[in-house]
């Protein structure tokens, strides 16, 4: 048995550590904010290279939050890839704005840089650049572009924990980046939990008024926020996996090294790495036009795999509104090609090979 995710075997990894870090939160009763939560935030604004880190209650508020900070004029474009997970779009939505889909890169699935530059209008005023499955956005050259158009830049980063584009860790190249700890997600938490990472002083300190119901000081409260806040127990739980993220990163690089490697002229396609790129490996995606066939094959072998995503956003009943004509095309293809292999540091070398063996042996068949 291969399994997708093991969040029980890995939290048996650390569990004395875990066990006492929830134990001293107990102790403390320090639980919305207090030490662990400003620890964790420095800690993890030096992992990923940036000044500042605000924890939040989620992802998705990471990123409403971010948007809600920039405030951008009420009704502006936002541009978001077609494949990604629906929080990515719809914190455009709620927030007044509206949402425009661009298409994804045939090769590393995320955001076409030249398909971007042709949904840019006047109204566009951001652009949500997620780092899909692990693999940082092209931050170079849609640097350049919302520059070029006064556009500012969310990385939605809920996936790439350690990821770097030319050395340079992800979630302080763009203007501001939410990051989610959602339990299966590279770095997760306990239960839900996100932060805000950015370079810029001031929009930091308005992301921690805004979750925290608009106050600078005690009952005194600048404008109407709302409640976001990430949780003692939480931040205490994310501290000591912190310690253990670089090592397991590193894990799920080798994992891929050898899914590429050994899958390499098969009858998949596999992804790609940019060569600028550091990848996190939050996801494993390949493409088969017989991905159900597949999948079922690698079920029937005792291997377990996901679909991310298996609709593409333009396609949910949530976006029917919008127009069809020129929807992204390549993303609602995929939606039907794309397969998750299994990824995580629970994985060891005979679950891969496993995997690998699997995979080989359906090609064989089928082709
Ligand atoms: C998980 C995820 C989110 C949302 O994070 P939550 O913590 O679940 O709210 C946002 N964007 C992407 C790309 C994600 O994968």
């Amino acid at each position: 048995m291969v399994k997708f995710l093991d969040l029980h075997r890995q939290y048996l990894s650390i569990q004395a550590e875990v066990d006492e870090a929830i134990r001293q939160t107990l102790r403390d009763s320090s639980f919305i904010g207090g030490p662990a939560v400003r620890a964790f935030e420095r800690e993890f604004a030096a992992y990923q290279q940036v000044a500042h880190c605000a924890g939040v209650a989620n992802g998705t508020d990471a990123l409403e939050v971010a948007l809600e900070a920039l405030a951008l004029p009420p009704g502006s474009e936002v541009i978001v890839p077609a494949n990604s997970f629906i929080a990515s779009s719809e914190v455009v939505t709620r927030s007044g704005h509206r949402v425009v889909f661009a298409d994804v890169d045939p090769d590393d699935y995320t955001l076409d840089i030249e398909n971007v530059a042709v949904r840019i209008t006047p109204r566009s005023k951001a652009i949500i650049a997620v780092h899909l499955y692990g693999h940082p956005c092209d931050m170079e050259a849609l640097t350049e572009l919302s520059r070029a158009h006064g556009i500012r830049v969310i990385e939605d980063c809920a996936q790439s924990h350690g990821a770097e584009v030319a050395g340079r860790r992800v979630g302080g190249i763009g203007d501001i980046a939410a990051f989610s700890f959602y339990p299966g997600k590279v770095l997760g938490a306990y239960g839900d939990a996100g932060a805000i990472t950015t370079n810029d002083p001031a929009l930091a300190e308005r992301c921690r008024m805004i979750a925290n119901h608009g106050r600078s000081e005690k009952y005194n409260h600048a404008f109407e926020g709302r409640n976001s806040r990430l949780d003692g127990l939480q931040a205490a739980i994310l501290r000591v996996k912190l310690k253990r993220l670089e090592q397991w990163v590193e894990h799920r690089n080798r994992v891929a090294d050898r899914y590429l490697r050994e899958l390499q002229g098969s009858c998949i396609t596999l992804p790609a790495v940019r060569p600028w790129a550091r990848h996190a490996f939050h996801l494993f995606v390949i493409r088969s036009e017989r991905r159900d066939d597949l999948a079922a094959f690698l079920a029937r072998a005792g291997i377990e795999t996901g679909v991310h995503y298996p609709v593409a956003l333009p396609d949910l009943p949530a976006y029917s509104y919008l127009p069809r004509d020129g929807a992204p095309a390549r993303a609602s293809a995929y939606a039907g090609q794309v397969l998750s292999l299994p990824m995580g540091e629970h994985l060891e070398d005979d679950d891969v090979q496993a995997v690998i063996d699997a995979v080989r042996a359906w090609c064989g068949r089928s082709h």
